[in-house]
């Protein structure tokens, strides 16, 4: 089997304490899927952290962290919320499975198991992970562009606000505008100013580095920067970094009055969340530099 069609395998996570009971579903599973295993709860929270599986079958006994811990602690973490868990247990009581089902198990598989029973319910919960994975895809990502979408950009604009209040943490953000778009369309053609666009963010997005940073479509050829723990020259630096980094692509834009080339206005806010304040003055005040920007002659930076 080629490299590729190995990776595109899923990733079965198996754990439990009894080497046998791993051994049994290793042999139920490895045809079809790509199966790792752990013995205990810590390595298997640790293994999920580092790459987080398509799908965790979690025995409830084990020592030290028991399945039901390992589960919680699993859906606590950002990382590995969305990994569905199936409980594979003895343990059939009515009690167990509340509690398996309240700590945020998908299913349950009692032993001894029945291979044909566990490929199926293995399969089925992919599936459904797949779905729930492409709709959060589309819910929170520009289809154009794979970036942020605006519905995304405004939740973590108000996360980032109240935690930058409450670490006393300076916000800033960065509104940035294609200049002579619709010329670029006209001259161009639509399609042509599609990839444009997605060239522009796919460039702009490999710029953000930390991990906090968002870069979001906020319209049609308009884009947001987001950018916690900021201060005000940060940002603006970023802002002529992008701008420079876009000037640089040199993708042609006859019809351009400012340059040859397609460049972007950059209007930048920065501002200390306060219990008065609200984050979407932050957003009118960028929105204001960028209108600055493009009066003052484009590709440049406000703020
Ligand atoms: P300015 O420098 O003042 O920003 O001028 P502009 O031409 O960029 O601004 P204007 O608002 O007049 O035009 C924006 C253009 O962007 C018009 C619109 O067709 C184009 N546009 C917006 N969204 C998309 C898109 O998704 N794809 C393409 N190809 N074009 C888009
Ligand atoms: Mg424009
Ligand atoms: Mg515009």
């Amino acid at each position: 089997m080629t490299d590729i069609a190995k990776s595109e395998r899923a990733r079965v996570l198996v754990v439990d304490d009894q080497p046998a009971n791993i051994q049994l579903l290793h042999q139920i599973l490895k045809a079809e899927f790509e199966v790792s295993m752990a013995t205990d709860g810590e390595s298997a929270l640790a293994l999920c952290r580092r790459r987080a599986p398509d799908i965790v079958l979690l025995d409830v006994m084990m020592p030290g962290l028991d399945g039901f811990e390992v589960c919680a602690r699993l859906r606590s973490e950002p990382t590995t919320r969305d990994v569905p868990v199936i409980f594979v247990t003895a343990k059939d009581g009515v009690e167990d499975e509340t509690r398996g089902l309240e700590v945020g198990a998908v299913d349950f598989i009692t032993k001894p198991v029945n291979p044909p029973v566990v490929l199926a319910r293995v399969r089925t919960h992919l599936a459904l992970k797949r779905q729930a994975d492409l709709l959060r895809s589309m819910a929170f990502n520009d289809g154009l562009t794979g970036v942020a979408n605006r519905r995304w950009f405004d939740e973590r604009l108000q996360v980032e606000w109240l935690r930058c209040r409450r670490n006393q943490l300076p916000l800033s953000l960065i509104l940035l505008d294609l200049d002579h778009f619709k010329a670029y369309n006209d001259c161009y053609g639509h399609q042509a100013g599609d990839d444009c666009l997605r060239t522009v963010a796919s460039e702009m997005r490999g710029r953000l580095g930390r991990p906090a940073d968002l870069l979001a479509r906020y319209g049609g050829e308009e884009f947001v920067c987001l950018l916690p723990e900021t201060t005000i020259e940060g940002a603006r630096a970023k802002a002529d970094e992008l701008g420079k980094a876009v000037f640089d692509l040199g993708i042609a834009n006859a019809g351009a009055t400012t340059a040859p080339v397609v460049t972007i206005s950059r209007g930048v806010a920065s501002i200390q969340p306060s219990a008065d304040g609200k984050a979407v003055d932050l957003l009118h005040i960028a929105d204001n530099f960028l209108y600055m920007a493009k009066r003052s002659g484009r590709n440049r930076t406000e703020g």
